[in-house]
């Protein structure tokens, strides 16, 4: 915990602490910019929820998720990077010094911002989706895999994520089948081909989930499963599609313990609406062009999955958290270096 009070201003102050957060903050401490990083509500981001990382430079035999964020910190802590956990809800960023307000009203107040507040699970929209979340429903098989031993369970997505989820559940369920809503995986092909040997895995291609049923008190018990033949069941029901199409759609309960939902993420930037950060379509925080972290905002720079819809890797997060560290440094340097030469313009009063 800092010892900040509402008076101080820092130098840097860094939101989120996933690999792009803790990757700023290292090069940030050894710039001896004393950043303060902001531990929001899921402290250490998406690479906890991982189970082996197998892609991250210098790791030959992989490393776990939460040991390589716990080492990150470690890194950082090192260099006198200081946390806090805190959610910020509302961020002033109309005048310098920004301010940050976090969740239980203290406030934050900071010369250069790094957002670095990655991205959270998707939801499908499927009805008893919001009762039974936690309750057989789950983002995250390596948090709630192990309650399903036994169990047939359904992951939902054709991505990386759905095919990771389904590998570490089959180390529990009888059967999991994936249900992705295209006859194409999107996941890469080592994934892709873990998933299609393994012999618990089944596909349901060309199919999405309507509707979970259950209750709180006995968890998921089943799910209809809606499929057409030329994917995307979903839209063909919505309207928009023509009558055919629509009766081409098939409805099929079928009886499972658990649903797990793997299809992709959603940028944090709910604090930044009503300010003047552009947002894409999606709600990525959009940098300047060229190879930069800038935002549209001086002084406020972006780094991991909040600013990067393409790439969103464990090494590029890295990458962009080095690089909004670099961007703040020079940013606040040559800050420093023109109020200088305005006090040196400024007449001394006699
Ligand atoms: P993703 O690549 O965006 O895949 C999301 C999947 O969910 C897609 O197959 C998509 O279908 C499906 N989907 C999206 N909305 C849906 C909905 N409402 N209903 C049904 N299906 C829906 O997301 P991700 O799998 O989370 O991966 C994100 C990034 O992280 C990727 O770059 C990935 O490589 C990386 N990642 C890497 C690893 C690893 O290497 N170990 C593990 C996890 C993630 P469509 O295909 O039809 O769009």
């Amino acid at each position: 915990m800092s010892g900040d009070s509402n008076a101080t201003v820092r130098d840097v102050v860094i939101v989120g602490s996933g690999v792009a957060g803790l990757s700023a903050a290292v090069y940030a401490a050894r710039a001896d910019l004393d950043p303060l990083v902001l531990e929001g509500p899921e402290p250490g981001g998406q690479l906890t929820l991982t189970t082996d990382v197998e892609n991250y430079l210098g790791f030959p035999e992989g490393v776990g998720g939460m040991e390589l964020i716990q080492r990150g910190k470690e890194q950082a802590e090192r260099f006198g990077a200081d946390f806090r956990h805190g959610t910020v809800e509302d961020a002033e960023l109309e005048d310098r010094p920004f301010e940050l307000e976090l969740a239980n009203g203290d406030l934050v107040r900071t010369r250069a911002l790094i957002v670095a507040t990655g991205a959270s699970a998707r939801w499908v929209g499927a009805d008893g989706e919001d009762e039974l979340m936690g309750y057989g429903v789950s983002t995250c098989a390596t948090c709630d895999g192990a309650f399903h031993r036994g169990d047939d369970v359904l992951v939902i997505g054709g991505g990386d994520s759905a095919m990771e989820e389904a590998l570490f559940l089959a180390k529990f369920a009888d059967s999991v089948t994936v249900v992705h809503r295209r006859d194409e995986l999107r996941a890469s092909e080592v994934m892709a081909q873990r998933a299609r040997d393994h012999e618990k895995i089944a596909f349901r291609w060309n199919a999405e989930l309507l509707e979970i049923h259950g209750s709180r008190d006995d968890g998921v018990t089943g799910a209809t499963l809606v499929s057409h033949p030329d994917g995307h069941p979903m839209e063909k029901l919505e309207g928009s599609a023509a009558p055919e199409a629509t009766t081409e759609v098939k409805r099929e309960t079928v009886d499972v313990g658990g649903i797990f939902y793997g299809v992709g993420h959603v940028p944090n930037t709910d604090f930044l609406e009503d300010t003047a950060i552009e947002l894409d379509d999606s709600g990525h925080l959009e940098t300047r062009e060229g190879m930069t972290t800038e935002t549209a905002l001086e002084g406020v720079f972006g780094a991991g999955d909040v600013m990067d819809p393409d790439y969103r890797q464990a090494v590029t997060s890295a990458g962009t958290g080095s690089m909004a560290a670099l961007d703040a440094e020079a940013w606040l340097e040559a800050q420093a270096v023109r109020s200088a030469s305005r006090a040196l313009a400024e007449p001394t009063a006699q």
